[in-house]
């Protein structure tokens, strides 16, 4: 899968995709991220990508020229497998099944908004789907961007050493707990501080561990998430 986010902060970017399950699955070619400097498609000798909001008001807006200038430019011929995706605060709430939903497409642009937003004819006229990480807002779409490719580039083939441990993570309704949470997880010693790891995850019948790890999962949903809970 190829992703692009289209920032006007790409040296943001640097760090997030530079370590761990990302950066070895761009290694073995099993996905590409391109981040795009948005500041590349303005014509002033500023390079000006903001503009004071209409009707008055704090803060800057993203222009719409840029941004649609550069999504063109990066696909001149837009496939409808090339999903075009604004973080924004506003948008569908983000979620595992929206995650499983993007890496079926073959390619994602994600535009990171800045200051007060991106103009509105943006989200209406170019983008595939605005999407927030959540109910609390941040400074930039950046931190969103890195979120979303994350989640996304974990479930393309090949990616996790495993291809089945996707299945068995939170909120995939495959696995222990049908889009609960995982279950807890323990790992040596078996005794730590006096607190000892569950007996059952020790003594090798995989059947009575499928069953704890079944029942652990739907405890602590109960505990922590009572709303994945049928
Ligand atoms: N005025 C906007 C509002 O109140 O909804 C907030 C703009 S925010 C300071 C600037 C940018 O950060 C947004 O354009 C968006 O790209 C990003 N952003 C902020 N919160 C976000 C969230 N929860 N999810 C995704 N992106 C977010």
């Amino acid at each position: 899968m190829i992703f692009h986010v289209l920032t006007i902060f790409p040296e943001f970017f640097a760090g997030p995709f530079a370590h761990g399950v990302v950066k070895r699955a761009a290694d073995a070619g099993h996905l590409e991220i391109h981040i795009h400097n948005l500041r590349d498609w303005t014509s002033d000798r500023h390079k000006t990508v903001d503009d004071r909001p209409f009707g008055g008001g704090e803060g800057m807006v993203l222009k719409p020229e840029p941004i649609f200038l550069a999504v063109e430019s990066i696909w001149p011929e837009r496939k409808p497998d090339h999903k075009v995706v604004l973080l924004s605060a506003q948008g569908r709430l983000f979620d595992q099944a929206m995650a499983n939903g993007l890496s079926r497409e073959s390619a994602l642009l994600l535009i990171c908004g800045r200051y007060e937003g991106v103009d509105e004819r943006v989200a209406a006229h170019l983008v595939d789907d605005e999407i927030s990480i959540g109910n609390y807002v941040l400074s930039g779409g950046e931190l969103a961007a890195a979120v979303v490719l994350d989640a996304v580039a974990r479930l393309l083939p090949g990616v996790l050493g495993n291809e089945c441990s996707a299945a068995f993570e939170s909120f995939q309704d495959t696995g222990h707990g049908e889009g609960l949470l995982d279950c807890p997880h323990w790992t040596r010693p078996a005794e730590f501080r006096g607190w000892k790891a569950p007996e059952v995850l020790l003594n090798g019948n995989h059947e009575e561990i499928r069953r704890f790890r079944k029942q652990s999962a739907r405890e602590k949903t109960m505990r922590f998430r009572p709303d994945l809970v049928g």
